[in-house]
């Protein structure tokens, strides 16, 4: 296999040629940018890979020369340049997906896996998954426009990681390009060491270039259920008692987020309702309800005959604003549809475009109420505008041996600040809300807090070596053995090119 400069044209005529754009202008080429949109990197060649050997091929180039890096690029969605390379190569991996079909493998005991590429979207793993087989994966994220590849080197969470465990605990077999240029299948019982610092090793060790993941029958609809608090002590109580529940009696989603007490539409009481609900009554919440209140979100699969009366148990014994509840059913593929909405609106606002400040930390349940108090009720207090996501998972479905640094507690809560402004100067200036965010941090920091920052950003190895704690020394062994030329993703900034 050659590895060819060429132009667009020429490499549709030439399908077994590795197609390299060379990049003319940074503000052109998509590679140099981010969702974040808070840094850009201007790489020497986009390479859109046609074949896995195609990516090694790509590796071995870089290995060649004294300085080359190479970044794998999923669909572009990390905040901080995770995805670039400096004067070095982008792989696009929606390329090369899109040129390896999904595949159904079943095994002879009658369980059911998709091997499906690394640059797939988990929206395209939906579609794929149901339409044609009627089966699904467990563990999703709240949108899914983003890539397989791209989610299994960080984690990928959402409402099912306390029932399901995230994504990086629900693959069973991982083909990977490691800094070598060598093609390599791995998996819990082959190769381990590969496959678990792989999940969560933020492109660290390899390409994934397939993934194959458990697939059980896709249900087909959803029993979806928000409703509010005004006390965070009664919210995180009955999110945390939800999550810890016998499977038999445990709904199939758990999230939640924190709003204003406000009639803002973007971070008040109108971003409760959800389709077919009802309208919110503010008049409903208690006297004295303070500036930020909480929405819980469950969801039932509708699988059994019994679903309504297990919602009601479920329901129940829940200290939520009775009258704050906003139940619909949905289709099964609509509601893991349903952060597109908020994309179409973000789009129409001109916020999707805007830079993205996003800040993601996991946080002990044990520290969650103090956290409350000072950032959501005092620094956050007026909103973000975006979603302000807060909701537990257990420590038990993450597998120790991945690369993800979590806290120390049993029960983590996600803080996703998800931030959607209008640009400046309609709306905040960025660096404003950059400074917010570190002191946010500084807040956790200064206050003693168990926390981890999930898709974290750093610049110096100490900071690195802070994160990881005590996974940090078993993290650079892995990177000496599996790209010890520290050849892949530079833009995560944790170790430097060997010449
Ligand atoms: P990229 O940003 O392109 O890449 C991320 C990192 O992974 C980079 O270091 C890159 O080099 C590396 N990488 C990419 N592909 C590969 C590969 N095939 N092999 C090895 N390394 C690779 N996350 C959640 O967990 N839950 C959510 O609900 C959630 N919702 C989101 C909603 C939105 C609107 C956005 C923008 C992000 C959301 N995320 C969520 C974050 C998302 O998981 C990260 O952005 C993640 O990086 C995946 O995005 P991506 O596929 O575009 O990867």
């Amino acid at each position: 296999m050659m590895l060819a400069y060429m132009d667009h044209a020429a490499a549709a005529a030439e399908p077994d040629t590795i197609e390299v754009a060379m990049v003319a202008d940074a503000a052109e080429c998509a590679a140099a940018r981010d969702f974040g949109g808070l840094v850009s990197a201007r790489p020497a060649a986009v390479v859109r890979p046609a074949s896995v050997d195609d990516v090694a091929s790509a590796i071995q180039a870089a290995a060649l020369t004294a300085h080359l890096t190479v970044a794998a690029r999923g669909n572009g969605h990390s905040v901080a340049g995770q995805a670039m390379a400096e004067g070095g190569l982008v792989l696009d991996m929606r390329a090369v997906s899109r040129r390896m079909p999904m595949q159904l493998v079943l095994l002879s005991s009658g369980a059911a896996f998709a091997d499906v590429p690394g640059g797939a979207l988990w929206e395209e793993v939906l579609h794929w998954a149901v339409s044609n087989h009627g089966l699904a994966p467990a563990s999703w994220t709240d949108y899914l426009r983003l890539t397989v590849g791209g989610t299994l080197s960080n984690g990928g969470v959402s409402g099912q990681s306390f029932r399901y465990g995230p994504q990086v605990s629900n693959v069973v077999e991982l083909e990977v390009v490691t800094g070598d240029g060598k093609c390599r299948v791995c998996s819990p019982s082959s190769h381990p060491d590969l496959f678990f610092a792989v999940l969560g090793g933020l492109g660290q060790f390899g390409v994934i270039t397939r993934a194959r993941i458990p697939l059980s029958p896709a249900p087909q609809t959803v029993k979806w259920t928000r409703v509010v608090y005004a006390s965070f002590a009664d919210y995180a109580a009955d999110a945390e008692w939800l999550v810890t529940r016998p499977s038999e009696s445990a709904f199939d989603y758990v999230e939640g987020f924190a709003f204003v007490h406000s009639d803002d539409p973007v971070n008040g009481w109108p971003s409760v309702p959800i389709p077919g609900g009802a309208h919110f009554e503010p008049s409903l919440l208690p006297a004295g309800s303070g500036p930020v209140l909480y929405c819980l979100e469950v969801a039932l699969y509708q699988q059994a005959e019994d679903v309504d009366e297990r919602m009601g148990q479920m329901m129940r014994p829940l200290k939520y604003v009775r009258g704050l509840e906003f139940a619909a059913d949905v289709g099964y593929v609509e509601f893991l549809s349903r952060v597109n909405r908020v994309e179409e609106e973000a789009r129409r606002t001109g916020s999707w475009a805007a830079p993205h400040p996003w800040l993601n930390i996991f946080i002990s349940a044990r520290d969650i109420a103090d956290f409350d108090r000072t950032v959501l009720n005092g620094m956050l207090a007026d909103g973000i505008d975006g979603p302000m996501l807060v909701y537990p998972m257990l420590k038990s479905k993450w597998d120790p041996n991945t690369s993800v640094a979590l806290p120390e507690g049993d029960i983590f809560y996600l803080v996703a600040l998800l931030r959607f402004c209008r640009p400046y100067p309609g709306g905040p200036a960025v660096n404003e809300l950059v400074e917010q965010n570190s002191a946010i941090i500084d807040a956790c920091r200064c206050n003693g807090y168990d926390f981890k920052i999930y898709f974290p950003h750093y610049r110096t190895q100490s900071d690195w070596a802070a994160h990881f704690g005590s996974k940090w020394s078993r993290f650079v062994d892995r990177k000496a053995r599996y790209d010890p030329l520290a050849i892949l993703a530079p833009g995560q900034k944790i170790f430097s090119r060997t010449p």
